[in-house]
């Protein structure tokens, strides 16, 4: 039977979810607290130059395919991708760093340049990760994580041994070289732990690495949003913009029957939050939430982040797309996230150079940035240490890549924890939501259904299957699904 339903948030599991309900006959409305939709994933434009505010890399191209495939649509009726070569490039030391070609038998060929031998196991490895990605893929993420019974199948009972052992004690087996390694657990780092706490399991992120590549959607990941609200209006789904909701209603029997958004009671028969969860459950009455505080604090969070956005006068050397600073202890750092949380004396940092590859994105002769270091989330948030860490990673980029570019910034925007906080509502100002680590996996993570409240769902990157735009998108399927089959 057809119902009305209000999901919270435009992020890419809203959008998501909105396209799968509305397709299935329900009266579906978008209420976003921002004046653009796409949550993480918007976008911020200045004197000619553009940058994706959040998500830069596009993996997994075929959780795409799959989701406009179920609407009969195909992602090239909505934008060009193009396969990037290099996928992208690591920094050790000055003027030292790796290219990560598009194509793997030259990745094979580095690595046998880098450790003679290596490359016989990196095949191993590969099509061990490849096995595994196409399990998950098939057998596991796409399940609601209601039971634990859901991960059991003949071919996961094989596998439970990689889920006791960790990403970084697999890589290290037979691989010394320590760029090798480095570059070997850099794609886990999108889960959102440290791979010496990730399951060894999921080294089917390295497929998604070396076996499918790194693609670039034309004018950025925020086409993709672009082309999920036009499918999502094609379906007849509402969306409202600077709208925020202020609470989930609930009745005497313990039902939503809508919320209050932008001080307004709107009547709906069932509510999808797909904001932040923690912040979802504090629109309900206490004695409806079913994850305390302590419950949340003792949770692992993925990294918050500080972000420059910025607009260089010239073009920049010796940089790719995607380019990687991996020139200082990765140990360390992630102790400063995970551990003890404080801000990096020396971090690592990504930088996304989409000028390279994509002129849209800057004006002729310039170059757009984007600069990320990762943080531990709730970390103290000033201009002051902003300031601080721009200089650091300028001075650093200047250095291992041996060009002047500090008098060449036209402009820069930061954005970093208080902003997490102000303009998603998200817990500590964490950036990509909670880690998937073992004890936080599928039946373990926050529910995608309310136990307390009837007709509440959860979508997005706290609950299943994790954080990443292909698992919001997958996020947004199971919820549906579930909706479906529940309200049939
Ligand atoms: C800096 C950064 C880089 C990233 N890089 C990558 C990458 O390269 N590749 C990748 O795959 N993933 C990446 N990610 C992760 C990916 O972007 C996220 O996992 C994904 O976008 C999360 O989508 P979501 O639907 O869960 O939530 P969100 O995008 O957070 O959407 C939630 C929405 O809810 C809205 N909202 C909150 N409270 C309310 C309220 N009370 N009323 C109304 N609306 C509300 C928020 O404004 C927001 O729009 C990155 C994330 C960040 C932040």
């Amino acid at each position: 039977m057809k119902k009305t339903i209000y999901i919270i948030g435009s992020g890419f599991s809203s959008l998501s979810a909105a396209c799968y309900l509305a397709k299935a006959g329900n009266d579906v409305i978008v209420l976003e607290k921002n004046n653009t939709v796409g949550g993480r994933a918007r976008q911020y434009k200045n004197q000619g130059f553009t940058f994706d505010i959040g998500p830069t890399w596009y993996w997994m191209p075929d959780v795409f395919e799959r989701f406009f495939g179920e609407f009969g649509k195909k992602p090239s009726d909505f934008y060009e991708l193009e396969k990037l070569n290099p996928g992208y490039q690591v920094y050790f030391s000055e003027l030292e760093s790796i290219l990560i070609s598009g194509n793997l038998y030259e990745i094979y060929e580095v690595f046998e340049k880098e450790e003679p031998g290596s490359s016989i196991h990196l095949k191993e490895f590969l099509s061990a990760a490849k096995y595994n990605y196409d399990v998950a893929i098939n057998d596991l993420v796409y399940k609601p994580g209601v039971s634990p019974l859901e991960l059991i199948t003949p071919v996961t009972i094989k596998k439970v041994h990689q889920f006791f052992t960790t990403i970084r004690k697999q890589v290290r087996k037979k691989i010394k070289n320590k760029k090798l390694l480095q570059i070997l657990e850099f794609p886990v780092l999108f889960l959102g732990a440290k791979p010496s706490n990730t399951p060894a399991f999921y080294n089917f992120m390295n497929h998604a690495d070396f076996g499918l590549g790194t693609w670039h959607p034309k004018g950025g990941m925020y086409m993709v949003v672009e082309a999920m609200k036009s499918l999502a209006v094609s379906l007849g789904v509402q969306f409202e913009t600077a709208t925020t909701v202020q609470e989930i209603c609930v009745d005497a029997t313990g039902t939503t029957i809508g919320v209050i958004a932008n001080g307004n009671y709107r009547a709906s028969d069932i509510v999808v939050s797909g904001a932040d969860y923690h912040h979802s459950e504090t629109l309900l009455p206490t004695k409806y939430r079913q994850y305390s505080e302590k419950y949340w604090n003792k949770k692992i969070f993925a990294p918050s982040s500080l972000l420059f956005y910025v607009g260089f006068d010239k073009k920049l050397e010796n940089v790719s797309h995607h380019t990687l600073f991996f020139d200082t202890d990765f140990d360390v750092h992630a102790q400063a996230i995970y551990d003890t949380p404080k801000w990096p004396e020396k971090p690592l940092f990504y930088a996304s150079f989409p000028s390279i590859t994509d002129n849209s994105f800057a004006p002729k002769g310039k170059e757009a940035a984007t600069f990320l270091i990762p943080l531990a989330p709730g970390l103290e948030d000033t201009e002051e240490l902003r300031e601080k860490y721009f200089n650091i990673i300028i001075e650093r980029l200047e250095k291992l890549t041996n060009q002047e570019v500090k008098s060449s910034v036209i402009f820069k925007k930061s954005y970093c924890v208080n902003d997490f906080i102000k303009d998603y509502n998200s817990y500590k100002g964490n950036a990509y939501g909670l880690a998937n680590i073992l004890t936080q996996t599928a039946f373990l993570r926050p529910n995608i259904k309310s136990k307390k409240v009837k007709n509440l769902f959860f979508t997005g990157q706290l609950t299943v299957p994790g954080p990443g735009v292909p698992p919001s998108l997958i996020s947004g399927k199971i919820v549906s699904d579930l909706i479906i089959k529940s309200y049939k």
